[in-house]
Protein backbone atom coordinates (compact mmCIF):
# COMPACT_ATOMS: atom_id res chain seq x y z
CA UNK A 1 0.00 0.00 0.00
CA UNK A 2 0.93 3.20 -1.23
CA UNK A 3 1.27 6.00 1.61
CA UNK A 4 -1.25 7.96 -0.28
CA UNK A 5 -3.43 4.86 0.03
CA UNK A 6 -3.04 4.63 3.68
CA UNK A 7 -4.14 8.45 4.06
CA UNK A 8 -8.04 7.95 3.74
CA UNK A 9 -7.27 5.17 6.58
CA UNK A 10 -5.82 7.13 8.52
CA UNK A 11 -7.84 10.51 8.09
CA UNK A 12 -10.76 8.49 9.27
CA UNK A 13 -8.97 6.87 12.36
CA UNK A 14 -8.35 10.52 13.75
CA UNK A 15 -11.54 11.44 12.91
CA UNK A 16 -13.11 8.33 14.88
CA UNK A 17 -10.59 9.73 17.73
CA UNK A 18 -11.77 13.00 17.64
CA UNK A 19 -15.49 12.41 17.87
CA UNK A 20 -14.65 9.72 20.79
CA UNK A 21 -12.80 12.33 22.78
CA UNK A 22 -14.90 15.19 22.00
CA UNK A 23 -17.91 13.10 23.32
CA UNK A 24 -15.99 12.03 26.79
CA UNK A 25 -13.28 14.14 26.97
CA UNK A 26 -10.26 12.76 29.86
CA UNK A 27 -9.11 15.65 32.17
CA UNK A 28 -5.72 15.71 32.14
CA UNK A 29 -4.44 15.83 35.63
CA UNK A 30 -3.01 13.61 38.16
CA UNK A 31 -3.68 14.74 41.84
CA UNK A 32 -1.23 14.39 44.65
CA UNK A 33 -2.01 11.83 46.81
CA UNK A 34 -0.21 11.02 50.29
CA UNK A 35 -1.30 7.66 51.35
CA UNK A 36 0.85 8.24 54.69
CA UNK A 37 2.95 11.25 56.23
CA UNK A 38 5.53 8.94 55.65
CA UNK A 39 4.77 9.38 51.70
CA UNK A 40 5.39 12.73 51.60
CA UNK A 41 8.27 14.01 49.65
CA UNK A 42 11.55 15.90 51.46
CA UNK A 43 11.06 18.51 48.49
CA UNK A 44 7.61 19.09 48.89
CA UNK A 45 8.10 19.66 52.47
CA UNK A 46 10.46 22.42 51.63
CA UNK A 47 8.48 24.23 49.49
CA UNK A 48 5.15 23.95 51.27
CA UNK A 49 4.50 27.41 51.97
CA UNK A 50 2.28 28.66 49.15
CA UNK A 51 -1.39 29.76 49.53
CA UNK A 52 -3.01 32.25 47.16
CA UNK A 53 -4.33 34.16 49.84
CA UNK A 54 -1.61 34.38 52.54
CA UNK A 55 -0.67 38.12 50.88
CA UNK A 56 -3.47 39.47 52.94
CA UNK A 57 -2.14 39.37 56.64
CA UNK A 58 0.14 41.76 54.77
CA UNK A 59 -3.67 43.99 54.85
CA UNK A 60 -3.78 43.10 58.54
CA UNK A 61 -4.32 46.55 60.60
CA UNK A 62 -5.82 48.93 57.35
CA UNK A 63 -8.45 51.23 58.23
CA UNK A 64 -11.52 52.50 56.55
CA UNK A 65 -11.12 55.62 54.33
CA UNK A 66 -7.46 54.82 53.52
CA UNK A 67 -5.85 53.27 50.83
CA UNK A 68 -3.65 50.13 50.82
CA UNK A 69 -2.12 48.61 47.89
CA UNK A 70 -3.58 45.27 47.95
CA UNK A 71 -7.38 45.83 48.71
CA UNK A 72 -8.70 45.54 45.45
CA UNK A 73 -7.51 41.82 45.46
CA UNK A 74 -9.28 41.45 49.07
CA UNK A 75 -12.31 42.81 47.18
CA UNK A 76 -12.31 40.49 44.57
CA UNK A 77 -12.07 37.71 47.39
CA UNK A 78 -15.04 38.89 48.83
CA UNK A 79 -16.91 38.95 45.42
CA UNK A 80 -16.02 35.49 44.74
CA UNK A 81 -18.01 34.27 47.87
CA UNK A 82 -20.77 36.78 47.53
CA UNK A 83 -19.83 39.37 49.91
CA UNK A 84 -20.06 41.97 47.23
CA UNK A 85 -22.47 41.93 44.69
CA UNK A 86 -20.87 40.77 40.83
CA UNK A 87 -22.48 43.88 39.29
CA UNK A 88 -19.48 45.90 41.45
CA UNK A 89 -16.23 45.93 38.75
CA UNK A 90 -12.71 47.87 38.49
CA UNK A 91 -12.39 47.28 42.26
CA UNK A 92 -9.74 50.04 43.55
CA UNK A 93 -7.27 49.68 46.84
CA UNK A 94 -9.59 52.31 48.54
CA UNK A 95 -10.77 51.17 51.99
CA UNK A 96 -13.96 51.67 51.43
CA UNK A 97 -17.51 51.45 52.75
CA UNK A 98 -18.68 48.30 50.21
CA UNK A 99 -15.30 46.53 51.63
CA UNK A 100 -16.58 47.46 55.21
CA UNK A 101 -20.09 45.73 54.54
CA UNK A 102 -18.40 43.30 53.20
CA UNK A 103 -16.17 42.66 56.16
CA UNK A 104 -18.92 42.87 58.84
CA UNK A 105 -21.14 40.77 56.84
CA UNK A 106 -17.84 37.79 57.18
CA UNK A 107 -18.16 38.50 60.60
CA UNK A 108 -21.41 37.34 61.47
CA UNK A 109 -21.45 34.58 59.35
CA UNK A 110 -18.22 33.62 60.91
CA UNK A 111 -19.09 34.59 64.83
CA UNK A 112 -16.31 37.13 64.80
CA UNK A 113 -16.22 40.23 66.31
CA UNK A 114 -18.28 42.40 63.80
CA UNK A 115 -15.69 45.50 63.48
CA UNK A 116 -15.91 46.14 59.69
CA UNK A 117 -12.33 46.30 60.56
CA UNK A 118 -9.04 44.21 58.68
CA UNK A 119 -8.33 42.92 62.14
CA UNK A 120 -6.34 40.10 63.28
CA UNK A 121 -8.89 37.65 64.23
CA UNK A 122 -10.87 38.16 60.07
CA UNK A 123 -7.56 38.18 58.40
CA UNK A 124 -6.31 35.19 60.49
CA UNK A 125 -9.83 33.78 59.34
CA UNK A 126 -10.14 34.97 55.55
CA UNK A 127 -6.84 33.49 54.99
CA UNK A 128 -8.10 29.75 55.74
CA UNK A 129 -8.36 27.10 53.02
CA UNK A 130 -12.25 26.48 52.18
CA UNK A 131 -15.01 25.17 50.30
CA UNK A 132 -15.14 26.99 46.79
CA UNK A 133 -18.78 27.84 47.00
CA UNK A 134 -20.16 31.29 47.66
CA UNK A 135 -21.40 31.96 51.18
CA UNK A 136 -24.05 34.35 49.29
CA UNK A 137 -25.77 34.17 46.30
CA UNK A 138 -27.25 37.39 44.45
CA UNK A 139 -26.92 39.16 47.59
CA UNK A 140 -29.04 36.76 49.82
CA UNK A 141 -27.38 34.62 52.66
CA UNK A 142 -28.85 32.71 55.26
CA UNK A 143 -26.04 32.23 56.98
CA UNK A 144 -26.13 34.23 59.95
CA UNK A 145 -26.32 37.31 58.44
CA UNK A 146 -29.26 36.33 56.76
CA UNK A 147 -31.28 35.77 59.88
CA UNK A 148 -33.85 36.99 61.88
CA UNK A 149 -33.56 36.31 65.48
CA UNK A 150 -36.29 36.00 67.57
CA UNK A 151 -35.73 37.43 70.72
CA UNK A 152 -38.97 38.53 72.00
CA UNK A 153 -38.85 35.99 74.77
CA UNK A 154 -37.14 35.46 78.09
CA UNK A 155 -36.31 31.77 76.59
CA UNK A 156 -33.00 30.85 75.00
CA UNK A 157 -34.51 30.51 71.10
CA UNK A 158 -32.93 27.70 69.50
CA UNK A 159 -32.26 28.99 66.21
CA UNK A 160 -30.55 26.75 62.97
CA UNK A 161 -27.62 27.34 61.16
CA UNK A 162 -28.07 24.42 58.30
CA UNK A 163 -29.36 26.32 54.95
CA UNK A 164 -30.54 25.76 51.78
CA UNK A 165 -30.11 25.82 47.81
CA UNK A 166 -32.69 28.80 46.81
CA UNK A 167 -35.71 26.81 46.22
CA UNK A 168 -34.70 23.82 48.14
CA UNK A 169 -33.66 21.01 45.55
CA UNK A 170 -33.51 17.75 46.05
CA UNK A 171 -32.88 14.49 44.34
CA UNK A 172 -36.22 12.91 43.77
CA UNK A 173 -34.74 9.47 43.94
CA UNK A 174 -33.52 7.69 46.98
CA UNK A 175 -30.72 5.00 44.89
CA UNK A 176 -28.02 7.22 43.84
CA UNK A 177 -25.09 6.24 41.51
CA UNK A 178 -21.64 8.33 41.69
CA UNK A 179 -18.42 7.42 39.09
CA UNK A 180 -15.14 8.83 39.38
CA UNK A 181 -13.56 10.87 36.13
CA UNK A 182 -11.96 7.80 34.41
CA UNK A 183 -8.86 10.55 33.45
CA UNK A 184 -7.71 10.65 37.08
CA UNK A 185 -7.18 6.91 37.76
CA UNK A 186 -7.45 6.90 40.98
CA UNK A 187 -6.65 3.74 43.53
CA UNK A 188 -8.76 2.17 45.41
CA UNK A 189 -7.85 3.68 48.61
CA UNK A 190 -8.91 7.05 47.36
CA UNK A 191 -12.16 5.81 46.17
CA UNK A 192 -12.61 4.04 49.22
CA UNK A 193 -12.44 7.11 51.08
CA UNK A 194 -15.23 8.85 48.91
CA UNK A 195 -17.47 5.70 49.69
CA UNK A 196 -16.92 6.45 53.61
CA UNK A 197 -18.00 9.82 53.18
CA UNK A 198 -20.89 8.63 51.32
CA UNK A 199 -21.46 6.05 53.98
CA UNK A 200 -21.57 9.36 56.97
CA UNK A 201 -24.73 10.81 55.31
CA UNK A 202 -26.30 7.36 54.20
CA UNK A 203 -26.28 6.66 57.97
CA UNK A 204 -29.02 9.35 58.50
CA UNK A 205 -31.38 9.34 55.68
CA UNK A 206 -32.91 7.01 53.48
CA UNK A 207 -30.19 7.51 50.45
CA UNK A 208 -27.82 4.89 49.30
CA UNK A 209 -25.03 5.73 47.03
CA UNK A 210 -23.52 3.04 44.79
CA UNK A 211 -20.79 3.22 42.80
CA UNK A 212 -20.71 2.65 38.89
CA UNK A 213 -18.10 2.70 36.34
CA UNK A 214 -20.31 4.35 33.91
CA UNK A 215 -19.64 7.87 34.43
CA UNK A 216 -22.34 9.10 31.50
CA UNK A 217 -25.10 7.51 33.67
CA UNK A 218 -23.58 7.88 36.80
CA UNK A 219 -26.20 11.02 38.95
CA UNK A 220 -23.05 11.99 40.72
CA UNK A 221 -19.21 12.65 38.72
CA UNK A 222 -16.36 13.04 41.01
CA UNK A 223 -13.22 14.08 39.21
CA UNK A 224 -10.01 16.16 40.36
CA UNK A 225 -9.17 19.23 38.29
CA UNK A 226 -6.50 21.83 38.13
CA UNK A 227 -6.84 25.41 37.44
CA UNK A 228 -9.41 26.40 35.06
CA UNK A 229 -11.55 23.42 34.17
CA UNK A 230 -14.43 25.15 32.29
CA UNK A 231 -16.76 25.42 34.12
CA UNK A 232 -15.93 29.36 35.38
CA UNK A 233 -14.75 28.49 38.56
CA UNK A 234 -10.95 28.12 38.55
CA UNK A 235 -9.17 26.30 41.31
CA UNK A 236 -5.78 28.29 42.85
CA UNK A 237 -2.94 25.90 43.49
CA UNK A 238 -2.24 24.90 46.88
CA UNK A 239 -4.56 25.53 49.54
CA UNK A 240 -6.90 28.44 48.64
CA UNK A 241 -10.22 26.68 47.28
CA UNK A 242 -10.04 23.37 47.95
CA UNK A 243 -13.52 21.93 46.35
CA UNK A 244 -16.89 22.63 45.02
CA UNK A 245 -20.10 20.80 44.42
CA UNK A 246 -23.09 21.50 42.69
CA UNK A 247 -26.71 21.54 44.26
CA UNK A 248 -29.09 18.60 42.83
CA UNK A 249 -30.01 17.37 41.14
CA UNK A 250 -26.45 18.26 38.92
CA UNK A 251 -23.97 15.74 40.64
CA UNK A 252 -20.97 17.50 39.84
CA UNK A 253 -18.22 17.39 42.36
CA UNK A 254 -14.31 19.12 41.71
CA UNK A 255 -11.62 18.98 43.76
CA UNK A 256 -7.97 21.11 43.39
CA UNK A 257 -5.66 18.49 41.90
CA UNK A 258 -3.19 20.73 43.47
CA UNK A 259 -4.10 19.89 46.41
CA UNK A 260 -1.14 17.90 48.88
CA UNK A 261 -4.32 15.03 50.10
CA UNK A 262 -3.67 13.06 52.57
CA UNK A 263 -5.67 9.42 51.92
CA UNK A 264 -5.36 8.07 55.08
CA UNK A 265 -3.44 7.92 58.28
CA UNK A 266 -3.32 10.80 60.78
CA UNK A 267 -3.86 14.57 58.86
CA UNK A 268 -3.34 15.99 61.88
CA UNK A 269 0.52 15.07 63.13
CA UNK A 270 1.45 15.59 58.95
CA UNK A 271 5.00 17.11 58.52
CA UNK A 272 3.65 19.39 55.61
CA UNK A 273 1.51 22.19 56.37
CA UNK A 274 -0.61 22.36 53.35
CA UNK A 275 -1.74 18.87 54.27
CA UNK A 276 -5.58 18.79 53.26
CA UNK A 277 -7.27 15.68 54.83
CA UNK A 278 -9.54 14.20 51.62
CA UNK A 279 -12.26 12.70 53.60
CA UNK A 280 -13.57 15.66 55.39
CA UNK A 281 -13.94 17.72 52.42
CA UNK A 282 -15.47 14.98 50.21
CA UNK A 283 -18.36 15.01 53.58
CA UNK A 284 -18.53 18.94 52.76
CA UNK A 285 -18.87 18.73 49.42
CA UNK A 286 -21.41 15.90 49.23
CA UNK A 287 -23.89 18.16 51.69
CA UNK A 288 -23.96 20.32 48.82
CA UNK A 289 -24.35 17.61 46.39
CA UNK A 290 -27.15 16.97 48.34
CA UNK A 291 -29.23 19.92 49.20
CA UNK A 292 -27.25 21.25 51.95
CA UNK A 293 -25.98 24.86 52.05
CA UNK A 294 -22.82 26.87 54.38
CA UNK A 295 -23.70 26.63 57.93
CA UNK A 296 -22.44 29.36 60.56
CA UNK A 297 -22.22 26.61 63.14
CA UNK A 298 -18.35 25.79 63.61
CA UNK A 299 -18.62 22.39 64.65
CA UNK A 300 -20.92 21.62 61.24
CA UNK A 301 -19.49 19.79 58.18
CA UNK A 302 -21.14 22.16 56.24
CA UNK A 303 -19.33 25.15 57.51
CA UNK A 304 -17.08 26.69 54.82
CA UNK A 305 -13.26 27.06 56.18
CA UNK A 306 -11.37 23.89 56.80
CA UNK A 307 -7.93 24.14 57.95
CA UNK A 308 -4.99 22.17 56.60
CA UNK A 309 -3.89 19.42 59.10
CA UNK A 310 -7.26 18.95 60.09
CA UNK A 311 -9.60 15.94 60.40
CA UNK A 312 -13.41 16.85 60.94
CA UNK A 313 -15.75 14.02 58.85
CA UNK A 314 -18.47 13.45 61.64
CA UNK A 315 -22.12 14.89 61.13
CA UNK A 316 -23.13 17.33 63.63
CA UNK A 317 -26.39 17.95 64.84
CA UNK A 318 -26.99 20.72 62.31
CA UNK A 319 -26.14 19.03 59.60
CA UNK A 320 -27.98 16.03 60.52
CA UNK A 321 -31.17 18.14 61.40
CA UNK A 322 -30.69 20.29 57.80
CA UNK A 323 -30.24 16.78 55.75
CA UNK A 324 -33.14 15.25 57.46
CA UNK A 325 -35.14 18.20 56.81
CA UNK A 326 -34.99 17.19 53.14
CA UNK A 327 -35.16 13.70 52.80
CA UNK A 328 -36.15 12.45 56.53
CA UNK A 329 -34.54 10.37 58.81
CA UNK A 330 -33.31 6.98 57.63
CA UNK A 331 -35.12 4.41 59.84
CA UNK A 332 -32.25 2.36 60.91
CA UNK A 333 -30.85 5.51 62.59
CA UNK A 334 -30.81 5.48 66.16
CA UNK A 335 -29.67 8.90 67.03
CA UNK A 336 -32.28 11.64 67.80
CA UNK A 337 -34.17 12.49 64.35
CA UNK A 338 -36.41 15.07 66.17
CA UNK A 339 -35.04 18.37 65.18
CA UNK A 340 -35.51 20.86 68.23
CA UNK A 341 -35.34 23.28 65.43
CA UNK A 342 -38.06 25.04 64.45
CA UNK A 343 -37.16 27.72 61.93
CA UNK A 344 -36.62 26.86 58.31
CA UNK A 345 -34.46 28.40 56.41
CA UNK A 346 -34.46 28.58 52.68
CA UNK A 347 -32.01 31.00 51.94
CA UNK A 348 -29.54 30.37 48.99
CA UNK A 349 -25.96 29.85 50.62
CA UNK A 350 -23.81 27.89 48.26
CA UNK A 351 -25.54 28.04 45.18
CA UNK A 352 -23.70 27.05 42.44
CA UNK A 353 -23.54 28.91 39.45
CA UNK A 354 -23.27 26.93 36.41
CA UNK A 355 -23.02 23.68 34.74
CA UNK A 356 -20.20 22.56 33.70
CA UNK A 357 -18.64 22.04 29.98
CA UNK A 358 -15.97 19.63 29.34
CA UNK A 359 -16.06 19.53 25.28
CA UNK A 360 -12.38 22.15 25.10
CA UNK A 361 -10.29 19.86 27.14
CA UNK A 362 -11.52 17.01 25.53
CA UNK A 363 -10.22 18.81 22.00
CA UNK A 364 -7.06 19.33 23.20
CA UNK A 365 -6.59 15.85 24.22
CA UNK A 366 -7.17 14.84 20.89
CA UNK A 367 -5.39 17.21 18.95
CA UNK A 368 -2.31 15.91 21.11
CA UNK A 369 -3.33 12.88 19.87
CA UNK A 370 -3.57 14.10 16.07
CA UNK A 371 0.10 15.42 16.41
CA UNK A 372 1.12 11.96 17.41
CA UNK A 373 -0.59 10.30 14.55
CA UNK A 374 1.04 12.66 12.04
ZN1 LIG B 1 -19.08 24.33 50.75
ZN1 LIG C 1 -15.43 22.94 38.89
Amino acid sequence: MTRSQQYPARLFMITVILILLSLNSVPSISAHFFPSNASIPEDLLKNATSNPWSFFHQLSGCHAGEKYEGLAKLKSYFQYFGYIPDSVSNFTDEFDDSLESALRTYQRNFNLNITGQLDNQTVNHVVRPRCGNPDIVNGSTSMNSGKTHNTSSNHIHTVSHYTFFTGMPRWRKQALTYAFSPGNQLTDEVKAVFSRAFDRWSTVIPLTFTQTDSINAADIHIGFYSGDHQDGEPFDGVLGTLAHAFSPPSGQFHLDGDENWVVTGDVTTSSLTTAVDLESVAVHEIGHLLGLGHSSVEESIMYPTISSRTKKVVLATDDIEGIQMLYGSNPNYNGSSTATVQEKETGSSGAHRRHSTWDLSGLIVAFGFVALLL
